[in-house]
């Protein structure tokens, strides 16, 4: 499998509840390496900016005001087929929903503040790391 790289944010709920170690030990132990990473306050231009294709449905204003609620941790995650493995690990997107020992059953509580954003194909993950990262700050080894 290729190697990848996908976007990942530790979303307001999770930083509050200081499990960013956490989150990220189990994806280095999941064989996945960290290669940029902050943490940031996201503004509301930046939420909806990054959120763009979910503008016409229900939950945006909500989703956009959660994501603005607290500081997130954003971090590329570059690994053999990084982009399915992160999802996986992620579990559903409702944690009632999601499989037992993932990170969305772990440590989210509703489907609004659940934990972690994880990209969902290439091209999507392609755009949301450029979003965040300009190639400079992207440190691979
Ligand atoms: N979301 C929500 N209510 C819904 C569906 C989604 O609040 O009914 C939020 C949730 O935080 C989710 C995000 O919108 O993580 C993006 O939705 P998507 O379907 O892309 O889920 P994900 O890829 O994050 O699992």
């Amino acid at each position: 499998m290729a190697i990848e790289r996908t976007l990942s944010i530790i979303k307001p709920d999770a930083v509050a509840k200081n499990v960013i170690g956490q989150i990220v030990s189990r994806f280095e132990n999941a064989g996945l390496k960290v290669v940029a990473a902050r943490l940031t306050q996201l503004s509301r231009a930046e939420a909806e900016g990054f959120y763009a294709v979910h503008a016409a449905r229900p939950f945006f204003k909500d989703l956009v005001d959660f994501m603005i609620s607290g500081p997130v941790f954003v971090q590329v995650l570059e690994g053999e087929g990084a982009i399915l493995k992160n999802r996986d690990l992620m579990g559903a997107t409702d944690p009632k929903k999601a499989e037992k020992g993932t990170i969305r059953a772990d440590f989210a509580e509703s489907i609004d503040a659940n934990a972690v954003h994880g990209s969902d194909a290439a091209e999507t993950a392609a755009v949301e790391i450029a979003y965040f990262f300009p190639a400079l700050n992207v440190y691979s080894r």
